[in-house]
């Protein structure tokens, strides 16, 4: 048996409904909803990875315009996600959760060996998280439903390069929450 935690990448007004929102996102929200009810009742730790850039400073924002600055409405979990006080949040300041962050050493001091991947997009942030979480020897499962990326085919290649290259097995909410929780 594992230990597992849920990182939820992204899923943030911002990345939903905010200035990078956009329709495919809203496909995640009733998945990851339940993904989490889940994990919360199995005393499984849950982790928003949420982007929070510093105003006229990070890079990131030249090729992406203002979006998800630190402190404001955009920044936050969506209220469908239903924050708690025993889930963790880990700022991030470019598109991975490990880089430059706490994340790595929370997971290791929780026991976790291996991250059920959520968020947004499955190509792009979840993608970089999910390469540091390979690179430093975390198992991988892929939350399918819970991901999304801007386009069916970004979703799909994201998917794919997540089962290729960092050998993550790639399965539904109902299949992660039966199995592992
Ligand atoms: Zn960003």
């Amino acid at each position: 048996m594992g230990k597992y935690a849920v990182l939820v990448v992204d899923i943030i007004n911002d990345f939903v409904t905010g200035a990078l929102g956009c329709d495919r996102a809203h496909l995640v929200v009733e998945p990851a909803q339940r993904l989490l009810r889940a994990a919360r009742k199995s005393g499984v730790p849950v982790i928003f990875c949420n982007d929070a850039h510093i105003k006229g400073v990070d890079k990131e924002l030249e090729l992406w315009g203002d979006h998800a600055i630190e402190g404001t409405k955009g920044a936050e979990v969506i209220p469908e996600l239903e924050l708690c006080d025993k889930d963790f949040i880990v700022p991030k300041r470019r598109y991975g959760g490990f880089f430059q962050t706490n994340l790595d050493m929370l997971l290791r001091e929780l026991g976790v060996d291996t991250v059920i991947l959520t968020g947004l997009h499955t190509h792009l942030c979840v993608r970089h998280t999910g390469a540091d979480a390979y690179q430093l020897g975390y198992k991988i499962i892929m939350a399918k439903d819970a991901t999304q990326a801007l386009t069916e085919e970004l979703y799909q290649t994201g998917l794919k390069y997540f089962e290729e290259y960092y050998g993550a097995e790639i399965a539904d909410v109902d299949t992660v929450v039966e199995k592992y929780f």
